[in-house]
């Protein structure tokens, strides 16, 4: 396939490789730090890939994002958008205004809300609960995409329950899917860098097998590009790997680039300038090979990369655009290059530029809405 391309031997033989079979972790890690004439075969074959095993549908939900409080204890080192309960910018949505975002939504043929925020202080399963029951009751067509690992940890030593408990208390409630967030980078070096205050490695990952085992699906992620190694990135996608080969449990892979220009964490010194364009491309097309089809799906986040680097990584290995979003203040609160919302006609524009075709999904990837 390659013969023609001034491409290194190694390189040549991974990739041919990888049309067959999952790709080990040594040479992800090779694949991590090609470049030059290497760089177009790889994203070709992540392309190729991608084709083979999800078509050439472009997915995307019709969502809206309520970030219910930006109140936070937590306080991650790569987050513009937690602040003190003191801070005269602080907020916490009452019941009305949850409900009249929603309204908005649904008006707009929202299919989900991402319930997501900061990680209040006491707050307990009764609380996360509430929010359920406040939208299921008023809107039960609508699947809910909510919480992270992090907040359901604290809302159960609160509550003096366990995490199974907590999770059975919250999908009675109407929680449909887990986001998978708080995973950053899934090795306790960076994290005690990034995040000391959030779950474990081994925290977040039982956390995310219990909600599985009740029945609770959802996304795995990534964030990348502070302070961790290309390696730590390549160990964390294993993780990602090995927790589906035992539970089937992950929906959609999201790779999300670190936004720093405001993040304290940089501001501070401590980390760099985000991943390069190159390094994102490759984070796509190493998932693309590493995951198959154990996970079909894997979702570039516009939100963070802006809509034409988006369209970009669709071409290297992504097939899923995440969502229309209706507003996202954590990526808002870190400087979102092309706003935090975007309309169907927008997203449908940039599949259909690639050739491909623009579809709309649920949260768990069952159901599809053809787009005009
Ligand atoms: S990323 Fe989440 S947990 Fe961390 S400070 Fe921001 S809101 Fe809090």
């Amino acid at each position: 396939m390659f013969d023609k391309l001034p491409i290194s031997s190694k390189t040549e033989r991974i990739l041919t490789n990888a049309l067959d079979e999952s790709i080990t972790v040594e040479e992800a890690n090779h694949l991590m730090n090609i470049n030059g004439a290497d760089l177009h075969p790889l994203l070709a074959t992540a392309d190729f890939l991608r084709e083979k095993i999800s078509g050439n549908d472009v997915t995307f939900i019709n969502n809206c994002n309520i970030n219910f409080t930006n109140i936070c204890q937590v306080r991650c080192g790569f987050c513009a958008f937690g602040k003190d309960a003191d801070d005269p910018e602080s907020y916490i949505l009452n019941d009305e205004q949850i409900l009249k975002k929603a309204e908005g939504a649904v008006a707009n043929g929202a299919r989900e809300f991402t319930l997501m925020g900061g990680v209040l202080p006491d707050a307990d399963i009764e609380y996360y609960e509430h929010l359920l029951t406040l939208l299921k009751d008023a809107h039960p067509d609508v699947a809910i995409h909510g919480f992270s690992p992090t907040m359901v940890r604290d809302a159960c030593r609160v509550s003096g329950i366990d995490i199974a408990e907590g999770f059975e208390i919250l999908k009675k409630a109407g929680l449909d899917t887990l986001p998978g967030t708080a995973a950053e980078i899934l090795t306790d070096r960076s994290r005690e860098i990034i995040c000391p205050e959030k779950v474990s490695v081994a925290e977040w990952i039982d956390i995310i097998k219990t909600a599985q085992e009740v029945g609770i699906v959802g996304s795995a992620t990534i964030m990348y590009g502070h302070v961790e190694t290309l390696a730590e990135r390549v160990e964390h996608i294993d993780i990602i790997r090995q927790i589906q080969e035992d539970t089937g449990g992950f929906t959609e892979f999201i790779p999300m680039t670190f936004m720093h220009e405001f993040s304290p964490i940089f501001l501070e010194g401590q980390s760099n300038l985000g991943a390069t364009g190159t390094q994102d491309l490759k984070l796509y097309a190493v998932s693309r090979l590493m995951l198959r089809d154990l996970i079909p799906n894997i979702q570039v986040s516009w939100v963070k990369m802006g809509f034409r680097f988006a369209q970009v990584s669709l071409m290297a290995g992504a097939n899923d655009l995440g969502g229309t979003l209706g507003g996202d203040e954590l990526s808002e609160a870190s400087g979102a290059p092309d706003g935090v919302e975007a309309s169907i006609e927008t997203l449908s524009k940039m599949v259909r530029d690639l050739g491909r075709n623009p579809i709309e999904r649920n949260s768990t990837y069952t159901e599809f809405y053809p787009i005009e």
